[in-house]
């Protein structure tokens, strides 16, 4: 038996493909774009094409898919994909097994991101671990015990929804005051955008945006916290204690080995990692929080293709 996988990381914009070996390092990786006007066929025939292209594939005895959305582990079924509106219950693991004739693992982008924190940036030396993805939406993924935990029905690690404000935001949800409410990008822009509107002090950030408040970014935010700014520094703070709750929650129920933050947000480091941890220090058990170690990945952008890939390895 060989030891290499493949993992396919189906996202917006691009379907980033890697064939890695038994420790996650990458022997070979290619992306295409992603066509979300064609019929999952045609996709499924087009990537199936590039796999063939891979020198190693013929070692690979099993392929692994994250995809964005509502993905069932169990039957390998793609019910809905925000990435892919044309996919509506697509049977993607029987379809690429006929197809490959090998083993064929999907589940959630949230999840393989954890797979691919566990292996990237833990090098799997612990034995429990939660991942934080810090996007437009924030997820999470649970490892227990070495192993993706995905609760009853696969939807175990929605970090994102657990209300950290009784009478907060609206959430898209339903919910209200939920943690992506405070963290999550449309709401750190548009809390910006507010403080903006109002008399503040402001050097930087309307200047890095061209002066058009719809071109401000959590980048933008941050490169004017680095230069001094006051309103992106306020910002920034804030989105760090509302995470330090959302972590204080993760440590006291879960008492992680480690707690590895990834995507977009998370490139804002230390401007939310420090308050963040004061946070932490002031709310959560002292034991659990002291062996938790709080890391910020380094392979945010292979964290999907790798942990797909690591799936078959996860069982
Ligand atoms: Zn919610």
């Amino acid at each position: 038996m060989s030891n290499y996988y493949l993992g396919v990381d189906m996202g917006g914009t691009l379907i980033k493909m890697a064939i890695v070996d038994s420790k996650a390092n990458i022997i070979e990786e290619t992306f295409v774009y992603t066509d979300t006007t064609a019929k999952p066929k045609d996709v499924i025939k087009n990537i199936t094409d590039v796999f063939k292209k891979f020198k190693n594939y013929h070692k690979v005895d099993s392929i692994g898919f994250g995809i964005a959305g509502a993905i069932n582990f169990k039957d390998g079924v793609v019910r809905y994909s925000p990435n892919l509106p044309k996919w509506n219950k697509v049977q993607l693991k029987k379809e690429i097994e006929q197809i490959t004739n090998k083993q064929v693992f999907i589940d959630n982008d949230a999840n393989t991101a954890a797979l691919g924190a566990y292996w990237l940036d833990i090098k799997s030396t612990v034995d429990n671990m939660v991942c934080v993805t810090l996007g437009t939406g924030v997820g999470g993924g649970i490892i227990l015990n070495k192993k993706l935990f995905r609760g009853n029905n696969g939807t175990a690690g929605e970090i994102g929804h657990i209300t950290i404000e009784p009478n907060g935001r609206k959430c898209n949800c339903g919910n209200i005051g939920c943690a992506e409410t405070y963290i999550g990008v449309r709401h750190i822009v548009k809390e910006t955008v507010d403080l903006l509107s109002k008399p503040n002090k402001s050097k930087h950030i309307l200047k890095l945006a061209d002066n058009d408040i719809k071109q401000i970014t959590p980048k933008i935010l941050s490169q004017a916290a680095k230069k001094g700014d006051l309103v992106a520094k306020q910002v920034w703070k804030n989105v760090g204690e509302k995470l330090g709750i959302l972590l204080s929650d993760i440590i006291d129920f879960f008492n992680p080995d480690a707690i590895v933050l990834c995507g977009g947000i998370s490139n804002a480091g230390n401007l939310i990692t420090l308050p963040a941890k004061q946070e932490i220090k002031k709310r959560a058990f002292k034991t659990s929080a002291k062996s938790c170690k709080i890391i910020v990945s380094k392979y945010t952008s292979k964290l999907g293709v790798v942990g797909s890939a690591m799936l078959a390895k996860s069982l």
